[in-house]
C-alpha cells in the first residue's frame, strides 16, 4: 500500500531533477529509518515532515521511497504494512448511484452531497488558467501565475481525494455488498451529467479505492454490466421506463405509479442487481 505525504527541507535546496517539469519525481534506493515526523533517506538524510507521526515501515524488506514535486510542495512515498481491523458489518448489500450535484445516493435513502469547497475552488482554476494565458511566456510572472494555477489544482485534488476516501470508507467497512455500476466512456458521452463526473477522474478514482477498501474490511465489491438500465427501471415493479430524459429529477413509473427520486430509485436498482439481501428501501406510492 502505497503512502503518500507532504515534507519540509529546511534551509537547503534539493533534490534536483534533471529538467523541472509539472511531474517530478525520484527514486530513492535503500534503507529509511522514522522518528516521529521525521525520516532518514538513502543519501540525504534526516528531513521533517508536516506530518505529526509517520507511519512505521515495513523493516523487512528494502524500504524504497519515492520524492515528488508538485506545485511547490513536497511529497514522499513509501510501502507501510496495514492489517486493517476487524468489522462487522452493520447492513447488508448497498447500491451507489453517482452524481454530479449530489456526490452519492445510496440504496438505503443516505446521501452525500457534492462538496462545496470543490466547486468554488473550480471556478477559481479557470480564472488562473486565463491569467496564465495573458501573461509573457518565460516571464517571472507567468511563472508566478503557473505556479498559483497548480496550488489551485491541488487543493482541487485533495478536497475530491478527501470526499472520496470518507465515501468508500464508509462503503466497505458498513456493508457486506457494494453494488455500482460500470461506466463505459462512450456511452459517457450521451450521459452530461456522468460525463462530467468522468472528466473529473472521479469515477475511476472511486472504483479504485472500493477495490483495495472492500478487500480490507471483508466486503464484496459487485459491478453491474454497463448496460444495465439502474435508471429507466422502476425499483419496484422492474417496468423499464421509455424517455426518461436527464432533466427529469423524479422517476414516474407508467406502469405501477411508484414514484422516486430519480438517483434514489437508480441506487436501489443498483442494490437490487447485487447478491447480497438489501437493507432499508425507501419507497412511496
Ligand atoms: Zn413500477
Amino acid at each position: 500500500m502505497a503512502f503518500s505525504k507532504v515534507f519540509t527541507i529546511p534551509g537547503r535546496g534539493f533534490p534536483r531533477f534533471k529538467k523541472k517539469g509539472r511531474n517530478d519525481s525520484l527514486y530513492l534506493e535503500g534503507n529509511i529509518k522514522i522518528s516521529g515526523n521525521r525520516i532518514k533517506l538513502p543519501k540525504i538524510g534526516w528531513v521533517r515532515t508536516y506530518e505529526k507521526h509517520l507511519p512505521p515501515i515495513l523493516v523487512k524488506s528494502n524500504s524504497n521511497v519515492t520524492i515528488s514535486c508538485f506545485a511547490a510542495r513536497w511529497f514522499i512515498s513509501y510501502k507501510v504494512d496495514v492489517k486493517p481491523e476487524h468489522v462487522e458489518h452493520s447492513y447488508g448489500g448497498v447500491g451507489v448511484d453517482l452524481g454530479l450535484k449530489t456526490l452519492a445516493t445510496l440504496s438505503n435513502g443516505k446521501t452525500f452531497p457534492a462538496v462545496k469547497a470543490y466547486r468554488k475552488a473550480k471556478s477559481k482554476i479557470a480564472h488562473l488558467q486565463r491569467s496564465v494565458s495573458r501573461k509573457v511566456k518565460g516571464s517571472n510572472n507567468r511563472k508566478k501565475a503557473i505556479l498559483k494555477l497548480q496550488k489551485a489544482h491541488y487543493r482541487v485534488a485533495s478536497i475530491r481525494n478527501d470526499a472520496t476516501h470518507k465515501l468508500t470508507i464508509y462503503l466497505a467497512k458498513n456493508h457486506s455488498e457494494v453494488v455500482i455500476e460500470d461506466l463505459n466512456v462512450s456511452g459517457m458521452l450521451k450521459n452530461h451529467r456522468l460525463a462530467q463526473a468522468i472528466a473529473d477522474g472521479g469515477f475511476y478514482e472511486f472504483r479504485r479505492q472500493l477495490e483495495y477498501k472492500c478487500q480490507w474490511y471483508d466486503s464484496k465489491l459487485t459491478v453491474v454490466d454497463r448496460f444495465f438500465p439502474s435508471s429507466k427501471t422502476c425499483s419496484h415493479c422492474g417496468h423499464v421506463r421509455k424517455g426518461l430524459k436527464l432533466s427529469d429529477r423524479t422517476f414516474v413509473c407508467s406502469s405501477c405509479g411508484f414514484f422516486l427520486d430519480r438517483d434514489w430509485n437508480a441506487a436501489i436498482n443498483l442494490a437490487l442487481a447485487g447478491s447480497s439481501p438489501v437493507s432499508a428501501c425507501g419507497a412511496s406510492h
